[in-house]
Formats: C-alpha cells, sequence, structure tokens
C-alpha cells in the first residue's frame, strides 16, 4: 500500500483549479497527469530575457521582449504550414510571429491587425525574414514585467503556454508535502543538499546544482532499491530449466552462417537457460549486427522444452515487423507464431488468447499487451524484450516476475551502453555482445556538409528518388522528446519538401496520433511513399532496405550514438547507401570533433564510448541525450556520477542497514512508492 503522505502527490492533475477536460489532453501528451509528475516536469532551462527598443538591437537567437504593431495575419497554404502574424517594431522592421496547428487560435485572439502588442521570445532567421516562432507571452501592456530576471522554460506540447505550465507547477508544489529523508544523512551533509520538497522548489526557481543533483540523486536510489530487491526476490524463486534437442533450429534454413559472436551468444543464452536460476542477459549488437536470429534461437529452445516463449517490442510497427521475419524464419521449423498488439480487437484476439492458453502458439510477438492481466499463458518461459531502452526499468522487471514460476528473459539493445548505464538499466546481470557485423556490409558514406548546401542535396534525393530509392530526413532534435520546436521544424521541412516532391512524402513526430504516424509509416514501409522527414522517434528498429539515404538535419545537435542509431536505418540492402549530416554555421570545436568521428567511423560501441568522453567536456550539459537512459530525472551526467554511490548507499541499505524495516528503512519505501518501483516492496512482504 501506497503510504498515505503521497496521497496529495498522486491525485490527478483534475484536481488543480483550472484543469478540465481541455487542459487535460495536452498535459497527459507530456505524460502529466498526477500532482506528482508536475513537481517533476523540471524545467529544461531559464532564460532570461532583454527588453529591446526594436530588433536592430538584438542579435539573432536572442531573448527578447519588444514592443510591436500588428500589420497583417496570413493563414498558410495548405492546413499544415505555419500561420503567420506580420507586425512592425517601433522603426519599422518586419517580424513575423509563426504559429504552428492549434496554436494560431490564440495569436487570432491575441494580436488584432492594428493593436500594439509586447511580445516576448526568441528572436529567429527564417529564410530573410526575421520571426519569433511560439512567442512565450503576448501582452498588451507593461513590457517590464515580462523581463522577470529568470524565467524557466518547460517542456510543452500543443494547447499548454509557458505561463500556464508555470501556474500549475505552483499549485502542484504548494500541495506537495515535505517528506522524510531517505538519504543517508552523511551523504546530504557533505553534498550540502537541500530537502527533497526544498529541492522541488528550488529546481523550478532557478539553475541551482545541488538541488537538481539531490533530486536525480533520489531517482537513482529508487531504482538501485528496486533493482536490489527484484534481483533478491528472482534469486529466490525458481525458473524452469530448459533443455532444448535441437529438432526445432536444426529446421532452420538460414540463408547464411551464422558469425563467431551470434554463435557464442546463442551457447551462452543455452547454458543460463538451461538452469534452474532464471537468467537474466542482455544481448547487445550493433544496428544490423543480427540479434533476430539469436532471439529467434533462444526462443526455439524453450520450444523444444516444451515451453511458451515472448517477444516484446517496444512499438506496435516493430512488433509488426519482428513478427513479419519470425514467422517467415520459423516457418520450416513448424513452430508456431502469433501477433498480439493493442490493436488487435474481436475474434482474431479470442483465438490468439486461447492459443496462448491451451498452447498451441509456441511463440508470440507483441507489444506490452502480451502481459497484460487478460492474457494467460500454457507455460511462458522465456521472454525476450527487444529494445529495451523504451521501456521503464520497472515495467521490465514486473514483467520478469510474471507467473509461477520467473521466466528466463533476454534484453536486446543496439544502443551500445557503457557498463555504468548497464548497471543502472539493470543492477548486475550478465551480457553477451555481438561484435562481429555479418560478411559483405556495404559501408555506409557519411558526408559532413554545411546548411547552405541544402539545394544541391534536395537534387541529390530527387535523383536518388527517380531511381527508385527511398530517404529518410531528419529534422533537428532540440529537446527529450519532441517539444514544439522540434515539431515546428519538421513541419517546415515537410511543407517544402511537399512542394518539390508532392505525395512521395510523408512525416511522423511524437505528436501525431498512433494511428497517423503507423499509417505514415506504412505507406513508408511498403514503399508507396519515398521520402519521411520525421524527428528522432524513427530512431529505433526501423528496417526498410530500400531505403539508401539519411539526412540529418544540424547533426550537431545531436549524441554521437543517436547520430549512429539514426544512420544505421540505412545500408541495410544491397544498394550503396549514404548518409548527409548537415550542420549550422559555426560548429564548436567538439561539435567538429564529433561529426568527424562520424565520418570516420561505423563501430556503434567506439562512438558510444568517445561520445561519453567528449561529452564529459560539458558541452551538453543539460540537454538529455534521447533514449540513452530510463531515467526521467537524472542526466547522463548525474547519473555517471551519482550512480555508484546511489547504488552502494541502497546496498548498504539494505544489507546493513536493515532493508526497509526501520525509521530510515520507512523513508526508503516512501521514495519508492515516489517513484513508482514500488513493486520491489511487494515482492519482499510477500516473502
Ligand atoms: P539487428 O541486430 O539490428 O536487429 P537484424 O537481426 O535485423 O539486426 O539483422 C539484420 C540483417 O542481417 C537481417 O536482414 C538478417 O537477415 C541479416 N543477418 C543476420 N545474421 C546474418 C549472418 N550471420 N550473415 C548474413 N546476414 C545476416
Ligand atoms: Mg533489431
Amino acid at each position: 500500500m501506497r503510504p498515505d503522505i503521497l496521497n496529495p502527490l498522486f491525485a490527478e492533475t483534475e484536481t488543480l483549479d483550472g484543469v478540465g477536460p481541455k487542459l487535460k489532453k495536452p498535459l497527459d501528451r507530456l505524460g502529466l497527469t498526477r500532482v506528482r509528475d508536475l513537481d517533476y516536469h523540471l524545467p529544461e532551462r531559464f532564460v532570461t530575457r532583454r527588453a529591446v527598443q526594436n530588433v536592430d538591437d538584438a542579435g539573432e537567437g536572442e531573448q527578447i521582449v519588444v514592443k510591436l504593431s500588428v500589420t497583417e495575419h496570413r493563414s498558410g497554404r495548405s492546413p499544415r504550414a505555419p500561420y503567420r502574424v506580420l507586425a512592425q517594431d517601433g522603426i519599422g522592421n518586419v517580424i513575423a510571429l509563426t504559429y504552428f496547428g492549434r496554436a494560431s487560435y490564440n495569436a487570432k485572439k491575441q494580436l488584432p491587425v492594428g493593436e500594439t502588442r509586447w511580445v516576448a521570445g526568441k528572436l529567429e532567421r527564417f529564410g530573410d525574414m526575421l520571426q519569433i516562432v511560439h512567442p512565450d507571452h503576448v501582452v498588451e501592456e507593461d513590457g517590464e514585467t515580462l523581463q522577470r530576471l529568470c524565467e524557466p522554460v518547460y517542456r510543452l506540447s500543443e494547447g499548454l503556454t509557458q505561463p500556464k505550465i508555470a501556474g500549475l507547477v505552483d499549485q502542484s508544489l504548494s500541495r506537495t508535502p515535505e517528506l522524510p529523508e531517505w538519504i543517508d544523512s552523511s551523504q546530504v551533509n557533505k553534498e550540502d543538499w537541500p530537502t527533497w520538497r526544498d529541492a522541488l522548489v528550488l529546481a523550478h526557481k532557478g539553475e541551482n546544482a545541488p538541488a537538481r543533483d539531490r533530486l536525480a540523486y533520489d531517482e537513482l536510489l529508487a531504482n538501485s532499491l528496486a533493482l536490489m530487491l527484484v534481483r533478491a526476490d528472482n534469486r529466490k524463486r525458481k525458473g524452469q530449466p530448459l533443455q532444448g534437442n535441437g529438432t526445432y533450429r536444426g529446421k532452420l534454413a538460414l540463408p547464411f552462417p551464422l558469425t563467431g559472436a551470434q554463435r557464442r551468444s546463442i551457447a551462452e543464452i543455452e547454458g543460463d537457460m538451461a538452469q534452474e536460476a532464471p537468467m537474466l542477459r542482455l544481448l547487445q549488437g550493433d544496428v544490423g549486427a543480427g540479434k533476430t536470429i539469436v532471439a529467434l534461437e533462444a526462443m526455439l529452445i524453450a520450444v523444444e522444452a516444451g515451453a511458451q516463449a515472448a517477444l516484446l517490442a517496444p512499438t506496435e510497427i516493430l512488433a509488426r515487423q519482428h513478427y513479419e521475419s519470425l514467422r517467415r524464419m520459423a516457418e520450416p521449423t513448424g513452430a508456431r507464431v502469433a501477433l498480439l498488439t493493442g490493436r488487435d480487437k474481436g475474434k482474431a484476439r479470442e483465438a490468439t488468447l486461447m492459443g496462448l492458453l491451451d498452447g498451441s502458439i509456441d511463440l508470440v510477438v507483441g507489444t506490452h499487451a502480451i502481459f497484460q492481466d487478460a492474457v494467460s499463458y500454457r507455460n511462458l518461459a522465456m521472454v525476450v524484450i527487444d529494445e529495451q531502452h523504451r521501456f521503464g526499468v520497472g515495467q521490465r522487471l514486473m514483467l520478469a516476475s510474471k507467473g509461477r514460476r520467473a521466466p528466463h528473459v533476454l534484453a536486446m539493445t543496439a544502443t551500445p551502453i557503457p557498463r555504468t548505464l548497464t548497471l543502472a538499466q539493470y543492477g548486475e546481470l550478465d551480457v553477451s555482445k555481438l561484435d562481429e557485423l555479418p560478411p559483405g556490409r556495404q559501408a555506409i558514406d557519411t558526408v559532413v556538409m554545411g546548411q547552405a548546401r541544402i539545394g544541391a542535396l534536395v537534387d541529390r534525393l530527387a535523383a536518388q528518388i527517380a531511381e527508385g530509392r527511398q530517404a529518410y530526413w531528419v529534422c533537428p532534435m532540440v529537446r527529450e522528446m519532441d517539444g514544439p520546436e522540434e515539431i515546428a521544424a519538421a513541419e517546415a521541412r515537410y511543407a517544402a519538401l511537399k512542394e518539390r516532391f508532392g505525395d512521395d512524402v510523408v512525416m511522423v513526430h511524437g505528436q501525431l496520433g498512433a494511428e497517423l504516424k503507423d499509417a505514415a509509416m506504412e505507406r513508408f514501409a511498403r514503399g508507396d511513399a519515398k521520402l519521411l522527414v520525421a524527428t528522432t522517434v524513427i530512431e529505433v528498429g526501423v528496417d526498410v532496405p530500400n531505403a539508401t539515404l539519411m539526412v540529418i538535419e544540424q547533426a550537431e545537435r545531436f549524441g554521437l550514438a543517436q547520430l549512429h542509431q539514426l544512420r544505421g536505418r540505412v545500408g541495410r540492402g544491397s544498394e550503396k547507401s549514404f548518409c548527409v549530416l548537415l550542420h549550422g554555421e559555426t560548429l564548436s570545436e567538439t561539435a567538429q570533433k564529433r561529426l568527424a568521428l562520424m565520418r570516420e567511423s561505423q563501430d556503434g560501441f567506439f562512438l558510444a564510448e568517445e561520445d561519453l568522453r567528449l561529452r564529459g567536456g560539458g558541452e551538453l550539459l543539460g540537454t538529455r541525450q534521447s533514449g540513452d537512459t530510463p531515467f526521467a530525472v537524472a542526466s547522463l551526467e548525474q547519473i555517471t556520477e551519482l550512480l555508484p554511490k546511489a547504488y552502494d548507499d541502497a546496498r548498504l541499505l539494505m544489507e546493513r542497514d536493515g532493508g526497509l524495516e526501520g525509521k530510515r528503512g520507512e523513508a526508503a519505501r516512501v521514495l519508492l512508492y515516489l517513484f513508482e518501483r514500488d513493486f520491489g516492496v511487494k515482492t519482499l512482504r510477500g516473502g
């Protein structure tokens, strides 16, 4: 049971003043459903704005406050095109106030033609026009108040504004109680950290390293504790020793010999599965290293031993892709493969559920739907988790605890994770590495060029498309997940490319509904669409062998590991593939190094290590890297710095200080519930 003291924190956002069904939607989209989520919706950065007389006094990229008179409203030619309000400063400079999507409704109300308004936001250049995209504030009078020294900037979704979310955060914080201290007091004293509640308040107010560190440490401690609890539980429980006799595997008719690394990994997995202790193994292999076949072999071992196996994919579309390829490969073995996702309804779903229950289905591929309560298995003994980093640790480990006996778990990842992060995600676990690519892979030619040459690039793209090839075009990463600026960039690029390529272009980004996103992806996967404009949502796993060109805009903003992942989307077929990294006019020294490394190396492990080393320089401080870590609060730097301490702290608490009993134990329990890593608490109690 969740401790009562946490109740106000787990109240729904709808209990806050001013939140109704209309505001709830954009909040939900950001994952902000409860008071606690708003507390932890920490600012991405803080802005200090300068009031200027006119825009001549301001630099591009500067945060300004300026008085403008509205001259004209222009809606775009297509519904996707931006809505622009043209306005002039005191000396006649024209500035476009640019809005995407529904934000334009506000613009219409707030900026009547002929009126004067104070506008705050970031001044940018778009082509030969000066613009402010989605101004932070538009007010009638008193521009002075906009100049407040330091204002938090939060990640938004369509339908939210900075002041609105700041107001909700204030409300949430005022309902937030002080909680008992769960960190070892010597640690708190040494670092001079504020209490939990103070840390939250401070972290929303301004840049405050001790506060942010403390909050990160809390998360890392919660995670370490949860991992230990689950591991302890796992050790107590028995798995099912699975010994294959080779009958199914012998019938696989692979068109290629396995690589040495694949054979070695399979042997390691086979060894684990034969044990009674449940396997917990990570299979690391660069994009294209051939993890799928290793997974299939592992799953067939389970089938040979009379049990069932499941493969869990992070998205609907990946589940379908896996299902298709596994079914094809498994066909000659006679193993029966089924697909189960949240999309399946009615009779087909019933049939699959029956098959899983009576054992007529051997292998099931799906999204998290395969682990819902309604799904029962005759004998599920082996689970493969693909591209695990998109799942929360808790979710993954809870999975592992489902069923009478713990299933053997194989997690697969293409992100070459440095050791610290493996520890963070799994605690102690065994690792198999596919450190050898299948032979005959074509190297991907990587080209680095300035944004100015984009015209020539588009011509080349047209030539590729004319030859029947497909291409990806990835727009800059601004935020951890798609934020408005990122969407704006993708939308603008999409609009521009559409003028040239028409219906050959489709777009996906994180704020499109799942149906729209899947529809676009499917058109592209089928080859009906030739060009996919995307934010980083395409990063993981998509497999379209006919795609031979990857364009990444503002590549300098991405981490190496992520660029490598993106690049791995091409070079999957027999044709020569290219990756073009576009960069802005000025490049820092580190950025230059990074892009040069991309040109020189195609080794994901090498790049990941270099990435961490270069980032150690602090260039990306505060910019979280998408998908790299399972943490919401802790940044990569904080993980590297604080995780070992948190891990030791957790171990001492468990081994020396009586675990979750006693005063500090009680506090630790509160912490686990706060971070929803409480599943371990239950197993502990059960026994
Ligand atoms: P990933 O590790 O990225 O999941 P996949 O399992 O999708 O990689 O494999 C990528 C491609 O390589 C697939 O088309 C697969 O059939 C092929 N492949 C896998 N193993 C080998 C091998 N030993 N020799 C040749 N091709 C292989
Ligand atoms: Mg894969």
